[in-house]
């Protein structure tokens, strides 16, 4: 029977680590919150007192924490796992990190003969729960391969992207687009509706002609318009303005550092920067239509 330790029982890892126990796995738990640990151990998983106790008889180490100073101080340094664990253990990390800090990690993991794979996530607490993750990993395929059957049982869509850093490069890409088609389709929604055109109505025209996007598909941001959608309930749930934000900012750094021009990318991290500011933060990030709305249209 493979053990795995999971460390950071948050939004996504609880409901992840609770995946992993449910499938048959000996999970190893542990998270600063006792309350986050409660609940995987309510599920079936060990609760340990500290990261190194989980790891203690885990032949798979995964991760999946805050940002990046919590993986660096996690792995890192002589207090950190990487001395503590045994040689040739498969360290999964899904945080949502910086390539460059992922990468860092990966070269401290490889000079304790420690094997590291980045696996960043798509598909939010609901995604995470119902177990229809997407993985974006990067690593040698060898690595991949072997995290493959784990992954499989938190997620759907499992790919790999190349290697060390690849999957978080891949997760910054896909989330800077997905900012922009938030904010594209919520700015043509409010300048059609200012012109008397009703939501839902010109939501069907441009799903069927050629601005259709994933937003329009299922995630639109006008209330009411999708009965399911965090629109149509007080923009509660799904992903938090705050964490669009944490990610452009991964992203614009690492344009930064790369020299890559992203107006676009750019633009959409000011104003989710910025409406996050105006006490939007914890809203779901499709609240950004409010920017383009009167005060006074509720
Ligand atoms: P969260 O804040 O809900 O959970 C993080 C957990 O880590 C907390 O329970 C915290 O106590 C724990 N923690 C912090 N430092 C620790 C340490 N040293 N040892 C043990 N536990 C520690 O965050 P989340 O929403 O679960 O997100 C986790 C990661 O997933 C982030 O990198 C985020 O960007 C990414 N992500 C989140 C979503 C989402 O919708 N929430 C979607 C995709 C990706």
């Amino acid at each position: 029977m493979t053990t795995i330790a999971f460390i950071g029982l948050g939004n996504m890892g609880g409901p992840m680590a609770c995946n992993l126990a449910k499938a048959g796995y000996e999970v190893n738990a542990y998270d600063l919150s006792t309350a986050a640990l409660k609940v995987v151990t309510d599920a079936g998983a060990h609760g340990c007192d500290s990261a190194v106790a989980a790891a203690q008889g885990a032949s798979i180490v995964i991760s999946m924490l805050p940002a990046g100073q919590h993986v660096e101080t996690l792995y890192l340094g002589s207090e950190g796992l990487f001395r503590k664990i045994a040689p040739q253990t498969l360290v999964i990390d899904s945080s949502t990190i910086a390539p460059e800090t992922s990468r860092k990690v990966a070269e401290a993991a490889q000079s304790s003969d420690i094997r590291f794979l980045d696996a960043p996530v798509s598909g939010g607490v609901a995604g995470a729960t119902a177990g229809t993750l997407t993985f974006m990993c990067g690593g040698p395929v060898k690595e991949y391969n072997e995290a493959r059957p784990i992954l499989e049982c938190m997620g759907k869509n499992i790919f790999h992207a190349g290697g060390n850093g690849a999957g978080q490069v891949a997760k910054i890409c896909n989330n800077m687009l997905l900012s922009i088609l938030m904010c594209g389709t919520s700015e043509a929604l409010a300048l059609g509706e200012k012109n008397g055109l009703d939501p839902s109505v010109l939501s069907e025209v441009m799903k069927q002609s050629s601005g259709g996007n994933w937003v329009l598909n299922g995630y639109n941001p006008w209330p009411g318009v999708m009965e399911n959608a965090p629109a149509s309930k007080g923009y509660q749930g799904g992903f938090l303005v705050d964490l669009m934000s944490k990610d452009l900012g991964l992203a614009l750094d690492n344009a930064v550092t790369n020299k890559a021009a992203i107006p676009l990318g750019s633009l959409a991290r000011n104003l989710f920067q910025f409406h996050g500011q105006q006490g939007n933060g914890k809203l779901d990030f499709s609240s950004i239509q409010n920017f383009y709305r009167d005060s006074k249209q509720s």
